[in-house]
């Protein structure tokens, strides 16, 4: 995996312009500014599969080392859970208590919910920190989108049978709504 360059997100709409799940998009800016240095190397005593891959393909080739370089201390014996996914799961918390769980609630308020793109595992968590009273506009988000996948992989299907070769796009998008985007904790 390479690492893109971090993008600052100045807020809900830019995201919104990606037609991605904002929550993943906010996440992944994150994990990109922890991997480039955001995290020191010394607070890095332990890593999982995808961010020591991450790291080996990471523009920051000093800190990258340095940060291997910890993780062979013999403190780091390999039973500690991975910090960076530590870090993102606090990143992740705030974000959907309180900005996305407001921004669900104007955008079905306002009708825009119809476009509003929201991956399943962030869906379901963000119910779960969101007041009642958005609980139903996040479950419309999730089936609809859950709709319109379901008809795309058909179409899908059955182009290919024909022997058409296009639609890649519906199974990234397929990938993304059912774990999140890739290398985000689903
Ligand atoms: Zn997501
Ligand atoms: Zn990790």
């Amino acid at each position: 995996m390479r690492l893109s360059k971090p993008v600052e997100i100045h807020g809900v709409s830019q995201a919104l312009a990606k037609g991605n799940c904002p929550v993943c998009a906010f996440l992944r800016n994150s994990q990109s500014t922890l991997l480039q240095g955001g995290l020191h190397p010394e607070e890095v005593n332990g890593i999982c599969n995808f961010h020591a891959w991450a790291l080996a393909a990471a523009v920051n080739v000093t800190n990258a080392a340095k940060i291997f370089q910890n993780l062979l201390r013999p403190a780091c014996d390999g039973s500690q859970e991975c910090s960076f996914c530590v870090r993102l799961r606090e990143a992740e918390q705030p974000s959907l208590g309180n900005s996305w769980g407001r921004w669900i609630g104007s955008s079905c308020s306002t009708g825009l919910h119809t476009t509003v793109a929201l991956c399943r595992p962030h869906a379901r968590r963000m119910r779960q920190v969101a007041p009642v009273r958005l609980h139903g506009s996040i479950d419309e988000v999730e089936s609809r989108i859950l709709s319109d996948l379901n008809l795309e992989l058909e179409n899908l299907v059955t182009r290919s049978a024909m022997g058409e070769k296009a639609g890649a796009g519906v199974l990234g998008r397929m990938a993304e709504f059912l774990m999140s985007q890739r290398g985000i904790r689903g």
